[in-house]
């Protein structure tokens, strides 16, 4: 009788209870094959895409690979063509024109390519105590005290007045320089470690050191800044006034590695939004002839608020959907109002060392797939888009239909904190959006972490959404 009784509340509860076992145990073997084949090539993104301007590039590599040719607005496209758009080199979008084309609206997804660094200043070199350093501005949202003596890379670009761009990319080889913050040695930090953190490494310590050699023996002032100016000059063809024309970042050098005995994990610099813009590009890759006009974006300035005109706040988005909807002859607003949008990006996964950061209940977990985020914001839901209930219900449809492994989670405990996504400004134009993306241990640290598994699933959340 017990044993029935038992039985019977085993039945009822697998019928009613949310189930939440870990993920790994929920899918297939040949899950964990493809995901593990799928992240392969995510860490070589991973390696080659460490600003948004590279991003680009390789995504246009790859679309074009795929069919895809630069939209031309003169033009009319059929469906099934496959174009993209290239903001300034610093954003993307590619689009797959649908069978019904915008007449009932465009599925969206969107991510970010940029991530957390350290900017160069407009005038950086500058030499003292005969050591020579770039003066730096964080980008983004970091923890300063993570950034010294971590090994790093110069990227990015130097624009001449003759209308030539240098690009730069110095300290990813092994047989190059690298460069790095300092810190102070524990015997004398007696002072910096009584400080509260905030104040022990503040924006202005960010400087990176490159170099120590004096130019020559000459008794010149500066000689270790001529020496470095001299290297670039020699190098790139710059002087220093041409630090002033440049978009200069300092990222960690290391590659992309496996992480963990199992392999399970990745550990790279990146990831947020990295992780959703890889999957996001694969899934609009894979897309043929889909019902409504898949566009796919990748955005940049995500970590600074979306301000300026490569951001999720300029019109370049509905520009695009404009000219779409206008060769269909829609209005604009008639299609964004029937637009259903997934903003593809991280969530913090729940951490045990910080367990008192989270809500367990509603927090994502590594390996628990593809992570919903209803809503973000702070402070009693300021900020945020916060997607409708029936929305949530079409999204869990198309994911359990399409056997795709997914999770919710809220950005850590109420008043802990908070964050956005660009999910509301897309939501501002009167589309229907909501959060999807991959859990993350360390998010905006350099070197953050992922599980495969959870990366593949938000590749085939994306691209089951695609084709809905
Ligand atoms: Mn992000
Ligand atoms: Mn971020």
């Amino acid at each position: 009788m017990a044993n029935e009784e038992n039985s019977k509340a085993a039945q009822v509860k697998k019928q009613l209870f949310m189930n939440r076992k870990n993920g790994c145990r929920k899918v297939s073997t040949d899950d964990i094959v493809k995901a593990d084949e799928f992240c392969e090539e995510y860490k070589n993104f991973l390696n080659n895409a460490k600003i948004e301007r590279e991003a680009v590039n390789y995504s246009i590599e790859a679309a074009k690979n795929a069919g895809f040719t630069e939209f031309d607005y003169t033009k009319s496209y059929a469906p099934g063509d496959k174009v993209y758009v290239n903001n300034r080199g610093k954003a993307i979008m590619l689009a797959v024109i649908g069978k019904n084309g915008t007449h009932n609206g465009v599925r969206l997804g969107i991510a970010h390519i940029d991530s957390p660094r350290l900017d160069l200043k407009p005038n950086p070199l500058y030499e003292t105590n005969d050591l020579a350093l770039f003066k730096t501005h964080y980008y983004g949202g970091i923890k300063k005290y993570q950034w010294p003596t971590v090994p790093l890379a110069l990227h990015g670009v130097i624009a001449l007045k003759d209308g030539t761009n240098v690009t730069v990319q110095i300290g990813e080889d092994e047989s190059e320089p690298c460069f790095c913050v300092t810190d102070l040695l524990p015997h004398l930090a007696v002072d910096q470690m009584s400080q509260v953190m905030t104040k022990a490494f503040n924006g202005e310590h960010l400087n990176v050191l490159v170099g120590s050699r004096p130019f020559n023996e000459d008794e010149e002032s500066e000689s270790v800044k001529l020496n470095i100016l001299n290297i670039l000059f020699e190098k790139y063809g710059i002087t220093e006034e041409d630090f002033l024309s440049a978009d200069l970042h300092m990222v960690p050098a290391f590659m992309a590695r496996d992480l963990g005995f199992d392999r399970s994990m990745i550990g790279a610099y990146g990831h947020d939004d990295k992780v959703c813009a890889y999957p996001a590009l694969m899934a609009a890759l894979d897309t043929e002839l889909p019902e409504s006009t898949v566009i796919t974006v990748l955005t940049d300035r995500e970590e600074i608020g979306s301000d300026g005109n490569t951001g999720m706040k300029s019109t370049y988005l509905v520009d695009f959907i404009a000219d779409l909807a206008k060769a269909d002859g829609e209005e604009t607003r008639h299609v964004m109002a029937k637009t259903t949008c997934l903003s593809a990006d991280v969530n913090a996964a729940f951490d045990p060392t910080y367990a008192s950061a989270f809500e367990a209940n509603n927090s994502s977990f590594i390996n628990n797939g593809a992570v919903i985020t209803k809503y973000t914001g702070s402070g009693g839901k300021y900020s945020t888009s916060d997607a409708s209930a029936e929305y949530m219900a079409r999204i869990r449809k198309i994911l359990d239909d399409s056997g795709v492994l997914w999770q919710t989670g809220e950005l850590g405990k109420v008043d802990g904190g908070g964050g956005g996504t660009i999910a509301k400004f897309v939501a501002n134009y009167n589309a229907d959006v909501v959060d999807l993306g991959v859990p993350v241990l360390s998010m905006h640290a350099p070197m953050e972490v992922v599980s495969k598994l959870d990366v593949y699933m938000t590749y085939r959340a994306l691209y089951e959404f695609y084709k809905a």
